[in-house]
C-alpha cells in the first residue's frame, strides 16, 4: 500500500458542532465554523487557501491540522454524459465516483466502501473483495470533488463501490450533510441507497426514516439462482427480503421501494421469471428498474437482446408492475462500477473466471 498516512483529521469528518469546537479551541469566534462550512459545501473549496474571507493565520492553522480535500485524482475518464474519477485517499485506498449528466443538475454516483465483499457476479467492484468502510468524510469528499467540477448535484445515488447498508452509520451521516439546507441542500427523495438485501439493515434504515429511496437489487426470482448471482445476499431468502421491503414501506409511512433487476441473457430473462416477478412485487408499493446487463470483463454473463428486454418489460407491465428500463451510461469510459479501478488503479488482476469470491466483511472505519 502506498500513500502518505496522516494524523490530520479530514475536515469533512467534522460536523458543525465539531467545527465549532475546533474554532473555540483555537480562540476563534463561532461564526468562523459556519464560514468554513459554507466554503466546503456551498462553494466546494478544495483547499483552505481558497477561503479568502478567513484570516491568513486561520487558514494556515486549518491547513496544518485538518485535511482538505483528503484525496487526489489518480485517474479520470470523460465520456459523452459521464465523468468518472478514481480517487486516492491518504492511506492509498482508491474508490470511484461518477458525475452523470442528466436534464438539469447532474447525478452523482458515490462509493461507500473500498471494494465490496458481496460478490455479485455481474460487478467489477467485488473482484478484489472489500478493504474497508469509508468514513463519512471520505464519502463526502467524492461529492465535493465532483461538485467542484460540475456544480451542485440534482441527485445522489450510493451505487459506486460497496454495500451501503454495511456502512450505514457513515452513510446516514453523509445523507444528513447532503440534505442539510446549509450544505448541499438536496431533498432526501433525490437520494437513493441500494442494497443487495441486508435484511436487518433494511429495517434499520426504515426506522431512521430519512426520506431517502431504498433500491433493492433483486436480480432473480429464485433463491438458488440469487445465491449464485449475489452470494453476499444469500443469508436471507426472498420471502424474508420481501417482508423487510414491506416493513420499510410501513416504517416510512408508505414509501415505495425500488427494485433493480439486471437482465441477463439466458439466466433470468424467461417468461417464467417475469411471471414470478409480477407475483412477488404486485402486493408491494414498488417501482421496478429493469437494467439490461452492462458487460464486465471477467464475467461470462451476457447482455440480453433488445427485443427480449422489451418483451420482458411488456409482460411485467401487463401484470400490473410499474416498470422503467434503465440503461447504464458511460460504458465508453469504464463507468460500470469498479472497472476504472481495475484498469487504471492499483487493484490487482483477478483470476479470469466468471465467479467471484466473497471475502470477509469490511473493516470498520468510523471517524465521525
Ligand atoms: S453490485 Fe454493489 S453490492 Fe454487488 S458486488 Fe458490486 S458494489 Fe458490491
Amino acid at each position: 500500500m502506498t500513500g502518505v498516512s496522516s494524523a490530520r483529521v479530514l475536515v469533512y469528518d467534522l460536523d458543525v458542532p465539531a467545527l465549532r469546537r475546533w474554532m473555540q479551541d483555537h480562540g476563534q469566534p463561532d461564526y468562523r465554523a459556519r464560514q468554513v462550512y459554507t466554503w466546503l459545501y456551498r462553494r466546494f473549496a478544495l483547499s483552505f487557501e481558497a477561503m479568502t474571507d478567513l484570516p491568513v493565520s486561520l487558514r494556515q492553522a486549518l491547513s496544518q491540522e485538518l485535511l482538505l480535500p483528503g484525496c487526489q485524482i489518480f485517474a479520470e475518464r470523460h465520456g459523452q454524459d459521464t465523468h468518472k474519477l478514481l480517487l486516492e485517499y491518504e492511506d492509498g485506498s482508491q474508490v470511484e465516483c461518477v458525475s452523470i449528466a442528466t436534464e438539469g443538475l447532474p447525478t452523482f454516483c458515490l462509493s461507500t466502501q473500498v471494494g465490496c465483499a458481496m460478490g455479485c457476479a455481474f460487478c467489477a467492484s467485488t473482484l478484489q473483495g472489500c478493504e474497508r468502510n469509508l468514513t463519512t468524510g471520505e464519502i463526502l469528499a467524492q461529492a465535493t470533488s465532483l461538485a467542484a467540477r460540475h456544480g451542485r448535484p440534482g441527485n445522489v445515488v450510493f451505487m459506486g463501490m460497496g454495500e451501503p447498508l454495511l456502512n450505514l452509520g457513515n452513510v446516514e451521516a453523509a445523507v444528513r450533510r447532503l440534505t442539510d439546507p446549509q450544505a448541499f441542500g438536496l431533498s432526501p427523495r433525490r437520494i437513493s441507497i441500494p442494497t443487495v438485501g441486508i435484511v436487518p439493515q433494511i429495517r434499520r434504515l426504515g426506522e431512521m426514516n430519512l426520506g431517502v429511496n431504498l433500491a433493492i437489487s433483486l436480480n432473480s426470482t429464485r433463491d438458488d439462482q440469487r445465491r449464485e448471482l449475489m452470494p453476499g445476499a444469500a443469508r436471507w431468502n426472498l420471502r424474508e427480503l420481501l417482508a423487510a421491503a414491506a416493513d420499510f414501506s410501513r416504517l416510512t409511512g408508505g414509501q415505495p421501494v425500488t427494485f433493480a433487476y439486471v437482465l441477463l441473457r439466458g439466466v433470468n430473462d424467461f417468461p417464467a421469471d417475469a411471471e414470478r416477478l409480477v407475483n412477488m412485487l404486485r402486493p408491494l408499493r414498488h417501482h421496478l428498474n429493469l437494467i439490461p446487463f452492462n458487460p464486465v470483463e471477467h464475467a461470462l454473463l451476457q447482455p440480453p437482446a433488445e427485443k427480449h428486454v422489451q418483451e420482458f418489460a411488456r409482460r411485467l407491465r401487463r401484470g400490473g408492475l410499474n416498470v422503467s428500463i434503465r440503461r447504464s451510461k458511460g460504458t465508453d469510459i469504464e463507468a460500470a462500477c469498479g472497472q476504472l479501478r481495475r484498469r487504471a488503479g492499483k487493484a490487482k488482476e483477478p483470476p479470469r473466471r466468471a465467479a467471484v469470491q466473497v471475502k470477509s466483511g469490511c473493516r470498520a472505519r468510523n471517524r465521525t
